[in-house]
């Protein structure tokens, strides 16, 4: 086995509870993908929380080690979870943390430069959070990321992609040992967008994507809202000859029910189509 993946949250933009929620889950955005010693966390939704409950369990605490984090973006429910990610708080933890640095309109139409070492200390400002990210006694180090950009963690390549998203997002294609994973949320489709990432995705063994409206829900009101739809997914894997779908930023209306009616859809057109659940783990 070479990449072992696993999702500990695939709600998109807000967390959700209740039981009718309780088979997919609700906690937000972060994937979990490990190759040997080398681990690669994406994004910092509440699903973090659990992630870093699970690592502490392992030999982390004892023995120390470098986790690395990308992120795709830093809208809430891909950071949220950040000051409850409990590793982060080891001194024997390095933390290296990858973003886009970005120039955003400020409060009062200026251009501000936020990076995401900003991004995560802003947060945690007093006014919004009691304990600031210098209390988290990891050895902290951030890096500016762009899309295009190839990096190397352990023996991973990881490529960056643009995604169209407003203020944008960067997927990421993950390659080890001849396989390759995509993660691709926060994304909203068009001609070009299904062209450029079906080449981006081209062969690989699975495509996470934002599945988060079906296309009635998308044509009746959801244009321009940075979200995307299965059909949209299963077309991507068509054209890039991607093996599997996984479904992921799952609408906090979509209730089980809702989200099984959609697998069954997507799986009519195409059979490897999966609506992932939180706490789902799979190995390429
Ligand atoms: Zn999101
Ligand atoms: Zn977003």
């Amino acid at each position: 086995m070479s990449l072992k993946i696993k999702y500990y949250g695939v709600r998109g933009s807000l967390p959700v509870s209740g039981g009718e929620f309780a088979g997919f889950g609700g906690n937000t955005t972060c994937c979990y993908v490990q190759h040997k010693d080398t681990k690669i966390v994406i994004d910092a939704g509440t699903g973090i929380r659990i992630l870093g409950l699970d690592l502490m369990r392992t030999d982390l605490p004892k023995t120390g080690g470098r986790i690395n984090m990308l992120f795709t973006h830093t809208h809430w429910d891909h950071i949220q979870g950040f000051p409850f990610f409990i590793p982060a708080f080891l001194p024997n933890v390095e933390l290296d943390i990858f973003g886009e640095t970005k120039t955003v309109p400020g409060l009062d139409g200026e251009a501000e430069v936020w990076s995401i070492e900003r991004a995560l200390k802003m947060q945690q400002h007093f006014i919004f959070f009691p304990v600031g990210t210098k209390y988290m006694s990891s050895n902290k180090k951030f890096h500016e990321i762009a899309a295009g950009q190839k990096i190397r963690l352990g023996e991973v390549d990881v490529e960056c992609f643009a995604l169209h998203h407003p203020n944008s997002t960067l997927a990421f294609r993950f390659t080890a040992e001849g396989k390759s994973f995509v993660f691709s949320t926060d994304v909203e489709h068009n001609e070009d967008m299904l062209d450029r990432l079906a080449h981006f995705s081209q062969g690989a063994d699975v495509l996470a994507y934002d599945c988060q409206y079906t296309t009635a829900e998308y044509n009746a009101g959801k244009v321009g809202w940075g979200h995307s739809t299965y059909e949209s997914g299963i077309e991507i894997c068509k054209r890039g000859k991607v093996q599997s779908l996984h479904m992921i930023h799952h609408d906090p209306l979509h209730t089980d029910k809702t989200l099984f009616q959609m697998e069954n859809d997507a799986q009519a057109l195409f059979p490897q189509a999966h609506m992932i659940p939180e706490g789902f783990e799979f190995s390429l």
